[in-house]
């Protein structure tokens, strides 16, 4: 491609969307061809090896629901351990790979396979960056991407490695309220050496949110020798954070259906639950998100849902649910939802408080689209006594911001003056390694700027030992034990001595991106060591070889097992709901063919069997068999729903 130089683009890997920008000088998103601004993180394996990215992924995940992949960013540089809270919330099956990280089984139906947090991640990578260089007419090889202020140093590196996978260089990681607050140009008022500003960042998305507290300081002018130009360091310390990763506009969307469902239920079905097919209760949701959308701006929203759409017999006579929701009604809906966002903050500024000291709070930035709800604007200028900043599009604040900082790194953008700030982040949580007693010894202390260094003297506890290991830890806890260990070093090419001799020297760094490596030599033979890493959730390139290589027969045992455990899950409810109405429906047999009843009895009795042996025991159970029973009595049990719904409508109180 020819053009204009090379730029560094910036990029919101996100857990929903994922957007990229460029700073030229002014920081802009790159939209696709068909102008669209937010690329969906949903990828789509198809059963060919092809990947579907993106918009179509997303809406036709209901269609292909075992082979799309969303959310998968609660998965990067974790440990199925960790994962674990997360998994029940994922669409897909979490697997064990290398180490106990967490892998995503892709089913047979989308090639059969395992595949890391971070590849599904590169693709997403892989398409911002083909979006990125055509709407700029160069090839892009560099990136800045933002992580969550929370993200530890596995999550931090595989983030780099899913960059690497994509073809990209990933020269900054750049936390994403740090970049909030740059897009807002808080990061180019050049501060007095010394001087500071706080600033909260207020992140409510779809499915997560997030507060963290900043502080801005102001570093040192320093003159950049011939070219007599001053570099500013100013920098970003990250005093607190918080959150809930369950938490967001998708939960203001379900008070909503639940809302909508409970009324449906009272208006047409005497108060009990009705089981609505698939479509409707999808139309609901959507109602339910375009209701919420409107009352952003206006005090009433109406929604019309036809209820029997398709398909019943009597869709001649339309039942239609019809309903105007206030604002003040909605508010008070989700209120209890806003109070938890607003309980995290209380938590943080708690958090900060030693830091803070009595400081002001210079600016709240909001990120996020759930944060254009009034409710949520108001509460939290309320708890922060400050209007939040809400100028910028704040599902791209953050792209916007990670463009900023790609720019300043890149040249083609700066301050006013012509001086060119260079932003620096802190380590966000404290590195050390674990001592012969079990306790953590830190060596980078939390919130020192990077890039840091420090180093620290080791010997040998046996004679003649040519090799020791040291495991890396990082937290603030006291105990190894309460500190994630980030994996294990070993220093190999000891020169055999007593024990005690050698002097290891052993120097850690962390660069600019926040990723650790680590340098040993021994200081009375000057040798250097050989340090071997054991990554507990790294990723590298022969594992990326071997994971792609690797057969699925593990892949297909997991996902037997997430099959049976779905088949568990909704088969359950059928019998429920089905029961509900035979019990309702009682003697009278009125309406059905002469044995139906019966016979639909026997076939709950049989399903209820398999529900049973599944949870005992999922490799007792023949997941075809399973799934045909489950299948047959929906089929069968159409008309006893048909039934149950017409004298239903018809008033006479049973259904
Ligand atoms: P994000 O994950 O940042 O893209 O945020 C998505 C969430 O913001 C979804 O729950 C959307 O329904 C919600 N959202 C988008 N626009 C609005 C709006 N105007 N008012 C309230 N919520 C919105």
């Amino acid at each position: 491609m020819t053009g204009p130089p090379a730029s560094i683009i910036g990029i919101d890997l996100g857990t929903t969307n994922s957007l990229v920008a460029v700073a030229d000088p002014r920081p802009r998103i790159l939209p696709d061809e068909r102008g669209r601004n937010m690329l969906p993180s949903v990828v789509r394996f198809n059963a060919d090896g092809s990947a579907t990215v993106g918009h179509e992924a997303r809406e036709q995940a209901v269609a292909n629901a075992v082979t799309t992949i969303a959310g998968v960013k609660r998965l990067m540089g974790r440990s199925v351990r960790d994962a674990a809270g997360d998994a029940p919330f994922l669409p897909f099956s979490v697997v064990a790979g290398e180490h106990d990280t967490a892998r995503v089984a892709v089913p047979a139906a989308g090639g059969g396979r395992v595949v890391s947090p971070q590849e599904v991640s590169a693709i997403i990578l892989r398409t911002l960056r083909a979006q990125a260089e055509r709407a700029l007419g160069v090839g892009v090889s560099r990136a800045v991407v933002t992580v969550p202020a929370y993200f530890d140093d596995a999550q931090r590196q595989a983030t780099r490695d899913a960059g690497r996978l994509a073809g990209l260089e990933v020269v900054r990681i750049v936390n994403e309220p740090t970049a909030a607050a740059l897009a807002y140009g808080l990061g180019s008022t050049v501060l007095a050496p010394g001087a500071s500003r706080t600033i909260i960042v207020f992140d409510l998305g779809g499915g997560t949110f997030d507060v963290s507290i900043l502080r801005l300081t102001g570093g040192e002018t320093r003159s950049h020798g011939a070219e007599a130009r001053a570099a500013v360091s100013d920098f970003f310390q990250v005093l607190a954070t918080a959150g809930d990763t369950h938490l967001g506009g998708d939960d203001f969307d379900h008070a909503l259906v639940a809302l909508f469902s409970r009324e449906i239920a009272e208006e047409f079905n005497g108060g009990e639950p009705l089981d609505l097919p698939p479509e409707t209760r999808q139309s609901l949701k959507t109602f339910a998100e375009a209701a919420k959308i409107r009352l952003s701006e206006a005090d009433t929203a109406s929604v019309r849902i036809l209820l029997n759409e398709g398909g019943s017999e009597n869709r001649n006579t339309p039942v239609v649910y019809e309903r105007t929701i206030t604002r003040a009604e909605f508010e008070s809906l989700i209120g209890p939802m806003v109070d938890r966002a607003i309980a995290c903050c209380k938590r943080a500024l708690r958090d900060a408080k030693r830091e803070l000291d009595g400081a002001a709070i210079d600016a709240v930035v909001m990120v996020g689209g759930a944060t254009r709800t009034p409710l949520v604007r108001r509460r939290v200028a309320e708890v922060f006594g400050i209007e939040p900043y809400t100028g910028l599009n704040p599902d791209e604040v953050v792209a916007l911001g990670a463009a900023v900082q790609a720019g300043l790194l890149a040249g083609t953008a700066g301050d006013e003056g012509g001086r060119r700030g260079l932003l620096l982040d802190v380590v966000p949580l404290s590195l050390g390694i674990e001592t012969i007693g079990g306790a953590m010894a830190k060596l980078i202390v939390r919130n020192s700027t990077v890039p840091a260094r420090a180093h620290e003297l080791f010997s040998t506890s046996a004679d003649g030992q040519t090799s020791i290991k040291l495991n890396i830890l990082q937290g603030e806890r006291e105990m190894a034990a309460d500190c994630r260990s980030l994996g294990t070093y070993h220093l190999r090419g000891i020169p055999p001595m007593p024990a005690g001799i050698p002097r290891l020297r052993v120097e850690f760094l962390v660069d600019a991106n926040g990723v650790l490596s680590v340098r040993a030599a021994e200081e009375r033979s000057g040798k250097r060591l050989d340090v071997q890493i054991v990554p507990n959730h790294g990723l590298s390139q022969e594992e990326v070889e071997r994971l792609e290589r690797e057969s699925f027969a593990h892949a297909r045992e997991d996902m037997t097992r997430h099959r049976i455990a779905d088949l568990v899950a909704n088969a359950r409810l059928d019998v429920k709901w089905i029961e509900a109405t035979l019990a309702r429906v009682g003697a009278d047999a009125g309406g059905f063919e002469p044995g139906y009843i019966e016979g639909l009895r026997e076939r709950v009795a049989g399903l209820r069997a398999m529900i049973e042996s599944g949870e005992r025991d999922w490799r007792g159970v023949d997941a075809d068999a399973f799934h045909h029973a489950k299948e047959e009595l929906d089929r069968e049990s159409v008309r006893l729903h048909e039934v149950a719904i017409a004298r239903s409508l018809r008033g006479d109180g049973v259904g």
